[in-house]
């Protein structure tokens, strides 16, 4: 069975949308990209760090989907990462609240040795000091893909021109999209992002779905137009699990490959912010999962005879 590292903050959240908030719920980059690869049929394991506050339970939700939890260290005494957000009406956009390090500010990750030959590497958002460590402690990966955020653009940029320098993917909204590269228009923006380490780029676009580049090729996977959106947090990290997951289970990093595992997480991505925090994420069944690939096909499917 094929191996997935997933490095990414284990946190608590507090949410408000339009609909509604919440206090402290289970949330964190490396959470959401642990529930949605946890769909697929491979073996995946979490390097993170929280604060003896963290509940068992919460630990258990990721145990009981198979997620190896050996690189999780838990701070006596220490405090969990804490991020609180609010949605704007379009749900698009959010301004941060507050973010509080906690134990992930003084964090040495530890790469548990039956994971250091991972298949693949899932950076997920945290401090790129972290990112780099796991890099270094990881033999060979077939593929090594990094989420980042605003945040560590604005306080760790050159430690995040390093991670970036020594990635294969990168997976970033579009916003940071510009602001990484200086660059308005998403090709160019891509462009200069590729020239910066990684072979691939992915920008996601929120519901306006993600675009995939590779040398001069483009891919465009839409989002799923829905009825309801209750809660976006999550939904990037949901769309990197899906893809690392899928491309962790199919044991192919091509491009053409690259296409479908885009695909499969924007459809995860979609179950991610029809309730609030990881709820649809820890109660979603396959056949539910599969009904709505057929949906992703059907709205982008059509015959055109060109001349
Ligand atoms: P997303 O909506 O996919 O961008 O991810 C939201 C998740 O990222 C939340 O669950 C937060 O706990 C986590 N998060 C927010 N800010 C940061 C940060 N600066 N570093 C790492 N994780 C973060």
């Amino acid at each position: 069975m094929s191996k997935l590292l997933i490095v990414g903050t284990v946190a608590f959240d507090a949410i408000k949308t339009p609909f509604g908030e919440t206090d402290k719920i289970l949330g964190g980059a490396g959470t959401y990209i642990a529930l949605s690869a946890s769909q697929f049929d491979i073996e995946s394991g979490v390097v993170s760090v929280v604060g003896d506050d963290f509940p068992q339970d919460y630990l258990d939700l990721l145990t009981d989907r198979n997620v190896n939890l050996e690189g999780l260290e838990i701070v006596k005494g220490g405090k969990t990462f804490f991020w609180s957000g609010r949605y704007h009406n379009d749900m698009n956009t959010r301004d941060t609240l507050d973010t509080q390090l906690n134990v992930l500010a003084d964090f040495e990750p530890n790469v548990p040795k039956n994971f250091q030959d991972s298949d693949i590497v899932m950076l997920g958002n945290l401090h790129p000091a972290v990112q780099l460590s796991v890099i270094d402690q990881v033999k060979n990966p077939k593929l090594i893909v990094l989420d980042t955020m605003n945040f560590w653009m604005d306080s760790e940029l050159d430690l995040l021109k390093q991670v970036i320098s020594k990635v294969d993917v990168i997976t970033i909204n579009d916003e940071e999209a510009r602001q990484l590269s200086g660059e308005y228009s998403l090709v160019k923006a891509a462009r200069k992002i590729r020239d910066m380490g990684p072979d691939y780029v992915v920008i996601k676009k929120g519901e306006h779905g993600a675009l995939l580049f590779h040398k001069e090729e483009m891919f465009f996977a839409p989002a799923l137009p829905l009825e309801e959106v209750f809660d976006p947090t999550g939904a990037g990290d949901t769309f990197a699990g899906g893809f690392v997951g899928y491309l962790t289970n199919t044991n192919d990093i091509s491009f053409e490959n690259m296409k479908n595992a885009v695909i499969y997480g924007s459809n995860l991505a979609s179950f991610c912010v029809e309730k609030f925090g990881t709820e649809k994420m820890l109660n979603l069944d396959k056949h539910e999962v599969d009904k709505r690939l057929e949906s992703f096909q059907a709205l982008t499917q059509f015959e055109i005879n060109l001349a």
